[in-house]
């Protein structure tokens, strides 16, 4: 999972509870979640400055609801502790766990004694902890959490999926690069001629001249077709889509520092790709981003 992202709606709810001593205090939301397919406990980190850090873990083993609490809330404890966190406040759904950890309740359940137990020694480690009820609705972030983890069956091995986040500045249908007629990428054409010396049926003998021209400056390898650069380096060939995930990925990606188009596009050709109107189309992407007309 993506490290780290911020989540302003997920903060709002814990402004108005902030008080001045809360300040430097960090916080862990945690859930458990139990289904049909199995048990998943997710938990968000919150630094004081809004970071907001997700864990998940799916649980292996039988649980009960009480114990993918207790399980939720190590985790996000634990996370805490890893991060050298020594102000924490803690909030959970589950009152019954809040309850237990706050000292109000006692348990006699044989399951739960020892994540009692186990939490409370890792409560030592900080200068200031404390537990809070928070209702199902604000706990959002670590019940969607929590449901994704008990969602995934386990490989054998114990992996889990990696899952990515990606941030996207328009509607999906404003993302596309001039759709790609027939399904054939821009330099079907040119692939086409450079691999068999055949011309699409039917064009014009002034066309086909200019294909050839233009086919002079490219070279196929294997099924891929490269563009000879004018410093005599291969640039790979790559079609709407592939440009599209490459735009993206340079302008907002996660190393992306939405650089203007023709930076852009330099850098596409630094590292060996190419199609045609990548300039135009990294500067039309560049206006099309909200971000970059704040
Ligand atoms: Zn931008």
């Amino acid at each position: 999972m993506h490290p780290e992202f911020s989540d302003e709606d997920i903060m709002a709810l814990f402004e108005e509870k902030q008080t001045h001593e809360d300040i430097d205090k960090w916080i862990v939301c945690f859930d458990g979640a139990s289904n049909a397919l199995g048990h998943g406990v997710g938990a968000a980190l919150v630094s004081p400055d809004d970071q907001c850090i997700p864990f998940t873990t799916r649980q292996g083993f039988d649980c009960t609801n009480n114990m993918t609490e207790y399980e939720a809330c190590a985790l996000g404890i634990q996370a805490a502790i890893d991060f050298d966190v020594k102000l924490l406040k803690v909030y959970g759904d589950s009152a019954l766990v809040i309850r237990l950890l706050k000292g109000e309740w006692e348990t006699r359940d044989p399951k739960l004694i020892p994540y009692q137990t186990q939490i409370l020694k890792l409560a030592e480690f900080f200068d200031d902890i404390s537990f809070h009820h928070i209702p199902r609705e604000e706990n959002q972030m670590a019940d969607a959490l929590a449901t994704l983890a008990s969602m995934f069956q386990l490989a054998p091995h114990g992996d889990l999926p990696y899952i990515e986040f990606r941030s996207q500045g328009r509607p999906a249908y404003c993302c596309a690069i001039e759709e790609e007629r027939d399904g054939k990428p821009w330099y079907f054409d040119i692939k086409q001629y450079v691999e068999n010396k055949e011309y699409p049926p039917g064009i014009s003998d002034n066309d086909k001249r200019t294909l050839r021209r233009l086919a002079t400056g490219f070279f196929v390898s294997g099924t891929i077709l490269y563009k000879r650069n004018h410093n005599m380096t291969l640039l790979r060939c790559v079609d709407a889509k592939e440009a599209n995930f490459m735009i993206e990925e340079i302008h907002e990606g996660s190393f992306g520092t939405h650089a203007n188009g023709h930076g852009m596009a330099r850098k596409i050709l630094r590292v060996g790709y190419y199609w045609l109107n990548m300039e135009s189309d990294c500067c039309a992407h560049v206006r099309k981003c909200h971000k970059c007309q704040a």
